[in-house]
């Protein structure tokens, strides 16, 4: 047992002096009570910013659709113009984890949840290397058992992902993360919220630790999704059991028609990367085909082209194809 000091914010800028580590943020608690208890996180204060005002609101406003950091999986999920303007959301949030989880786990927060590396998340004292715990031990997940993780982006300091659900509809839907702090509210791409270890190493910073462009002290506040009226989408996450389950692959897709054939496309990837991993070139040249497997897929496949697999994933590239693949056509249908 390890005692805390526990402060429950009524305003947002009463969470302004968490650090990551010695101070904290809790709201549904389905991530950080996780932390807690394997020994990812040992904080000396827990600021509670689950019960502020105005956060949880979902509502469109002109010709932004705008969520609350607070709102949770399932309120997102079940809501009406979710549905109507951002299904890819919508399927996301609901194929997450489980109904129970949903009904505590906060938009917030489950885009900053860590990496499901079973070498990460086992009980501390760690019996073997993992630089995100330990940092400077190594990883063992690059020579190990690395079925679940990075074909792009990883360093040999990691190579694990980003598994949030909800977190690649958004990249796809080109959503950006709305963040307060003791310098100001400012608006960020959620595609560049999270970095790479290639990101964060070409940066100067720990390959290893820093996951995302948050700073000290700053909060996510909400997501502001442009509504695009003539747009559908969809989200396919495959995984090794229907409910309450990690993606091995997801893809998130987002297609406009015109004349039965793509005019625009947007399609992003979890869990290849440690970000949502938007497949660019192959969206410019998807634009002027028929939204057909057969037309769809080589492309797709083609922008796969610079996966850089580990050992045991080579697997990820062509499911990912896969998923992208049956994405743009179930959208488009
Ligand atoms: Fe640790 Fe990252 Fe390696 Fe997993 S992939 S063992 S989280 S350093």
């Amino acid at each position: 047992m390890r005692n805390f000091d526990y402060h429950v914010a009524d305003r947002v800028d009463e969470a302004f002096s968490i650090d990551g580590t010695q101070t904290m943020a809790i709201a549904g608690g389905t991530e950080l009570l996780n932390w807690f208890r394997l020994g990812i996180a040992a904080p000396d204060k827990v600021i509670d910013i689950g019960r502020i005002a105005g956060l949880n609101t979902i509502e469109r406003s002109g010709d932004w659709l705008s969520i609350g950091a607070l709102a949770t999986l399932n309120e997102i999920g079940e809501h009406a113009i979710v549905h109507e303007h951002a299904a890819v959301l919508a399927e996301a949030c609901l194929a997450a984890a489980s109904p129970q989880i949903r009904n505590r786990a906060t938009i917030g927060g489950n885009v900053l949840q860590k990496t499901r590396c079973a070498y990460f998340r086992a009980e501390g004292p760690l019996p073997w290397a993992c630089n995100k715990r330990v940092p400077g031990s190594g990883c063992s997940a690059r020579e190990g058992l690395n079925e679940r993780h990075a074909i792009f982006g990883w360093t040999d300091a990691c190579v694990a992902v980003q598994p949030s659900d909800p977190l690649v509809a958004l990249a796809a839907l080109d959503a950006e993360v709305e963040i307060d702090g003791r310098a100001g509210r400012r608006r960020l791409a959620v595609a560049e919220l999270h970095l790479t270890q290639q990101e964060a190493a070409a940066a100067g910073l720990d390959a290893a630790l820093a996951e995302t462009k948050l700073r000290p002290g700053e909060v996510i506040v909400g997501y502001h999704v442009p509504v695009r009226k003539s747009e559908r989408s969809a989200y396919v996450k495959v995984r090794e059991r229907a409910s309450y389950e990690y993606a091995l692959v997801s893809a998130a897709a987002v297609v406009a028609l015109q004349d039965g054939l793509i005019a625009r496309a947007a399609v992003a990837l979890g869990s290849v990367a440690q970000k949502p991993w938007r497949l660019r070139t192959a969206e410019a040249q998807l634009v002027g085909q028929p939204p057909t497997r057969d037309a769809v897929r080589p492309i797709l496949l083609a922008g796969l082209a610079d996966a850089r697999p580990l050992a045991h994933n080579g697997y990820k590239v062509a499911m990912a194809a896969g998923a992208a693949t049956r994405a743009i056509v179930e959208a488009a249908a």
